[in-house]
């Protein structure tokens, strides 16, 4: 259960993984010396040469600082993780200060001569480049990009950090079986899954009572980032708000649109499986405090590592014997850190290690079905990364969001049909299934009112309104609403519900939330395809999977026959869901 992380360097002593990120800086600076103000004046040839040197160099940094991120987030009480956390994060700054002058001259290069996107020596760079030149007519000038940079850091970014430090050092008062307890917030909303009610309920009222009593600050900062960015965006001659995320995520307007309509005439299926939940839970229906809740006679399901190994590596051999071996591989050469310990990070990642064709995972594993679909999810990253890796060079291996969950999502649905076909009675039948729709109805439906209210935040600006606490919380209830009608009951204090999202905070991170939306349907209509083809579906997947950011999410559906510009191609994810909830419904 605990990692080896030594296969990521040659030598593992402190100062040799010093020198070696030092030499990484050199490095940097030698390219730095060797390109800078020349990128402009080449041709395709050595337009090429210095893209294979810039991936090559990407490759060589890649072990050390791994390695010293990893050792660090496993456990960062360690004196030595702490160091050279330290020492990697600084080598980082200074080689992204080295490096800053390659996407402003590439940029210029492309703009100047577009044809050589065309050009055949380049064709493994296409996409690239393409995405690049996309991000050209909105890039200001060096010294303008200089001063965004330099103004951010104490004005919209110091909003974000004031929200996090509020949140985490904030403690809630509340009575648990008669004893009064002081808890931080990390801890209180753990009791939002308890299995007592009214434990529940009271750990809501209670957080959002006391975030709403500060609702100045949070009007104050929402108004300042949403502000912010639309002043940014019209310097860097943006058509609307949400335009730069779609830059960054690969994606064009049409398609979200499609997608979020397709959400809007769906939102009877969410609130239909809502209602069943209620049925489950012997309730008229359900309160907000029910939605993540574990249903009251759910069986208890335990996996001791050897049984979690067993089932993911099951799950996946059942799609494809390779990939199957691959998820055995992540085991067998200790690439998984579960095991539970003081000063290891929180949640769950899997880091791609391109060099060693494979990746790592850090989960904290507590023997519980929940453990087992977090690492059937992040399983399913290291695949993508195994697949990637195998078949792209380094700069097709910044896989934006959208793309990103594919291989996890799949994974999570491969081990729901391996559980279900293994469960012995109707109530773990409905604890699987309730657990898979309460992640689907959170990242397809939640997070689409999300998406909803940030739009209406621009519009409300636009039309000339003062967003002050309780207008903001106007526009949260009236998106919330359009998803969930009259399926839930709310809490009052729940209008506060927004001011305890960091991404709302975040600078320059406008519209963060869509792509998981994007990413559920997306998984959904693929794993639908896959129930109607069966095995001939196999090497589709693995081709997408293999493609990395080689392509676009449009071409990347468009090689399976569909075109994501259209609501067709998301109603066919509807449909897989739709099926999930009628399986649900015949058990009780
Ligand atoms: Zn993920």
């Amino acid at each position: 259960m605990v990692w080896d992380l030594s296969q990521l360097v040659e030598s593992t002593a402190p100062d040799a993984i010093k020198a070696e990120l030092e030499s990484r800086v050199a490095e940097a600076e030698k390219i730095r010396d060797k390109y800078h103000g020349k990128i402009i004046d080449l041709d395709a040839q050595g337009l090429l040469e210095f893209l294979e040197r810039k991936d090559a160099f990407t490759l060589r940094c890649e072990g050390v600082a791994k390695y010293s991120y990893l050792l660090y987030s496993a456990d960062s009480t360690l004196g030595v993780a702490k160091e050279l956390h330290e020492a990697a994060r600084k080598a980082r700054m200074r080689l992204d200060q080295a490096l800053a002058f390659i996407i402003i001259e590439l940029g210029r290069l492309l703009a100047e001569n577009p044809s050589l996107i065309q050009d055949p020596l380049l064709v493994e760079y296409k996409h690239y480049l393409e995405k690049t030149l996309r991000r050209v007519p909105h890039i200001l000038s060096e010294a303008e990009e200089q001063l965004i940079i330099t103004k951010d850091k104490n004005g919209i970014a110091a909003w974000q950090l004031l929200q996090s430090d509020w949140l985490s050092t904030r403690t809630f008062d509340i009575e648990i079986e008669g004893k009064k307890k002081t808890l931080p917030y990390g801890k209180i909303i753990g009791l939002y899954q308890s299995p007592n009610r009214d434990l529940r309920k009271l750990a809501n009222q209670t957080v959002y009572e006391n975030l709403g009593k500060d609702e100045i600050i949070w009007a104050s900062a929402v108004r300042a980032v949403c502000d912010d960015h639309l002043q940014v965006s019209k310097l860097r001659k943006y058509p609307t708000p949400m335009t730069q995320s779609f830059i960054t995520n690969d994606v064009t307007k049409k398609t979200i649109d499609s997608l979020m309509k397709t959400i809007e005439k769906n939102v009877g299926l969410y609130q239909r499986y809502l209602r069943l939940k209620a049925k489950l839970m012997g309730l008229e229906m359900l309160a907000s405090y029910d939605l993540v809740a574990p249903l009251p006679n759910a069986p208890e399901m335990r996996y001791s590592w050897k049984e979690a190994r067993k089932e993911a590596v099951d799950a996946y051999s059942e799609f494809d014997e390779e990939v199957g071996g691959w998820v055995d591989e992540m085991f067998e050469k200790r690439h998984i850190d579960g095991k539970v310990r003081k000063g290891k990070e929180s949640g769950a990642w899997c880091a791609s290690w391109i060099t060693g064709k494979s990746a790592y995972i850090l989960q904290s594993f507590n023997e519980k079905i929940g453990d087992l679909y977090t690492q059937a999810h992040e399983l399913g990253h290291a695949i993508h990364a195994y697949l990637g890796s195998r078949n792209q060079k380094p700069s097709n291996l910044e896989i934006g969001s959208c793309i990103a969950e594919t291989g996890s999502v799949f994974g999570e649905l491969l081990l729901t049909e391996r559980l279900l076909s293994k469960a012995k009675t109707k109530e773990e039948k409905q604890t699987i299934l309730v657990n898979l729709l309460d992640e689907f109805g959170m990242a397809a439906f939640q997070v689409s009112a999300r998406v909803f209210f940030e739009q209406s935040l621009y519009d409300a600006i636009e039309q000339g309104k003062f967003l002050d606490g309780e207008t903001v919380a106007k526009l949260w209830v009236a998106a919330r609403e359009k998803i969930y009608g009259d399926s839930v009951d709310w809490l009052d204090v729940m209008k506060w519900e927004w001011t305890m999202k960091p991404h709302y905070y975040m600078a320059n991170y406008r519209f963060y939330n869509y792509p998981y939306v994007y990413a559920q349907l997306f998984v959904f209509a693929l794993y639908k395809l896959y129930k109607e083809q069966g095995k001939a579906f196999v090497p589709k997947l693995k081709k997408i999977l293999a493609a990395g950011s080689s392509k676009s999410p449009r071409d990347l559906a468009a090689e399976l026959g569909f075109d994501i510009t259209k609501e067709a191609f998301w109603e066919k994810g509807m449909e897989q869901a739709k099926e999930f909830v009628n399986i649900l419904e015949e058990t009780i």
